[in-house]
């Protein structure tokens, strides 16, 4: 027998009884985006494999051991993307719209490719929704950015759950004037590091920052900090952006050792970060990357971004139990029919109920069957009413309105009154 068919590891099917709570997230994000002035923009899933190596950097994690590359039938290397700035900033140059100083504040949803060890909260597909805001470079964006978050916290209740961190990494200069005396600090304690920390020392050692080792973290304690590394301009940013933070009472802790695994970033980065998910704890993630434009060939441009992985807020709404009642009703009313005259008769009706009520969620029954198994399919669609039409109902041009829920008697409705009565007694969304 041939070997059933499955999915890649760490790919998952988004089944029917999950996407209401996708939708319901995706588009409470999309509402909030827009009443906030960002536009959508939707880019290819897959870029030439020089943008990231050039973007993200080459020894990062990402680009070392964790994109999906493989070679075109034309002998091009292309790479499923890992994330969605770099090609955000490949199509905003490519098309010129942050020319002449031009602000653009973008948004994208879609789905994120890394070869990582699958677990809990942590996929090979993965989706982010990404915000990138180019041409805007003081810390009041930085500021929008984080309060808009907040904002979405609190309209999918998990607020309490979230807190913020907050780092500045200045500029790169300032960086690099960290970097080295980090380098010197750590190599005089380097056989205390773990390996991984020891290879990264010598290829991204900002990174050990961020490791998870318990003794390296330990060396960690006495390390030069970046704070104290920060050129003015930085540091008059971080404070604007704290002041405004202070201003909107939103609450933030500052966390020296936030790096983030990208390259670009320069000036702010901030992570949302919750306890409820074991290890996989970052929810949200950005920052500032004022150099990246022009190190992929365009004109300085400073920008500034972030990007939520959606299946950890999915994860969220589940285990803080935060899900719409409304969300898992996708029926609104069943229509039952008995006969082949009273099925004609229903369809033309409920047509006409549609024109009438185009945001009415009305099932019609499909497939015939007796009273009984109607009326099962019926309940079991979450339906509020079920409508009823048999013969008698046919003959005297009405439709019996059977409460499924609980709400009152039945009652008998004409056919050329049913939107109207059903406008009443439904609520719609
Ligand atoms: P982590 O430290 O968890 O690996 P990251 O720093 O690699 O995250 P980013 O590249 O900043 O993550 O991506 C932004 C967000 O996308 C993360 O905060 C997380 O919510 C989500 N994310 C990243 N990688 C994955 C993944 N493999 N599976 C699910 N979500 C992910
Ligand atoms: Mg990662």
């Amino acid at each position: 027998m041939s070997k059933s068919l499955q999915a890649i590891r760490g790919m998952n099917d988004i089944l029917p009884e999950q996407t209401p709570l996708w939708r319901y997230f995706e588009g409470t994000v999309a509402r909030l985006l827009d009443n906030y002035g960002y536009k959508q923009i939707r880019m290819p899933i897959v870029e030439f494999t020089e943008l990231f190596k050039r973007s993200i950097g080459e020894v990062t994690d990402i680009v070392e051991k964790e994109m999906y590359t493989f070679e075109d039938r034309n002998g091009d290397s292309l790479t499923l993307r890992p994330e969605g700035t770099a090609a955000c900033v490949r199509a905003v140059l490519e098309h010129g719209i942050t020319g002449g100083g031009q602000v653009q504040k973008l948004w994208y949803v879609g789905p994120m490719f890394r070869h990582e060890r699958p677990q809990k909260g942590r996929y090979r597909q993965f989706h982010q929704v990404g915000v990138e805001v180019f041409n805007l470079d003081g810390p009041d964006i930085d500021a929008e950015l984080i309060l808009l978050t907040w904002r979405l916290w609190g309209e999918l209740g998990i607020r309490d759950a979230v807190k913020l961190e907050l780092n500045s990494l200045g500029t790169s200069e300032a960086r690099a004037r960290y970097r080295a005396a980090l380098v010197d600090y750590l190599s005089s304690r380097l056989s205390e590091l773990d390996e991984d920390s020891q290879r990264r020392l010598k290829t991204n050692p900002l990174r050990v920052l961020d490791t998870k080792n318990a003794d390296t973290q330990a060396v960690l304690v006495d390390a030069p900090k970046l704070v104290d590394y920060l050129d003015e301009e930085s540091r008059v940013h971080f404070e604007g952006l704290k002041a405004r933070l202070d201003a909107a009472g939103i609450p933030y802790v500052i966390n020296p050792k936030l790096v983030r695994g990208l390259d670009y970033y320069s000036k702010t980065v901030f992570e949302w970060v919750t306890d409820k998910l074991g290890a996989q704890g970052t929810v949200c993630a950005g920052g500032r990357y004022d150099g990246l434009v022009e190190q992929m060939g365009g004109k300085p441009t400073p920008g500034v971004g972030f990007a939520m992985g959606i299946e950890r807020l999915i994860l969220m709404l589940e285990t803080l139990d935060q899900i719409p009642e409304e969300i898992a009703r996708q029926v609104d009313v069943y229509l039952c029919a008995f006969g082949e005259a009273a099925e004609l008769a229903a369809l033309a009706l409920s047509e006409r109920v549609r024109d009438q009520l185009p945001n009415l969620r009305l099932q019609i029954n499909a497939g015939a069957g007796s009273f009984k198994s109607q009326f099962k399919k019926a309940d079991k669609s979450g339906a509020l009413f079920a409508l009823i039409l048999g013969e008698d109902e046919l003959a005297q041009q009405v439709v019996g309105v059977k409460p499924l829920r609980g709400q009152g008697e039945q009652q008998t409705i004409a056919w050329d009154a049913l939107s109207e009565h059903l406008a009443t007694c439904v609520v719609q969304d």
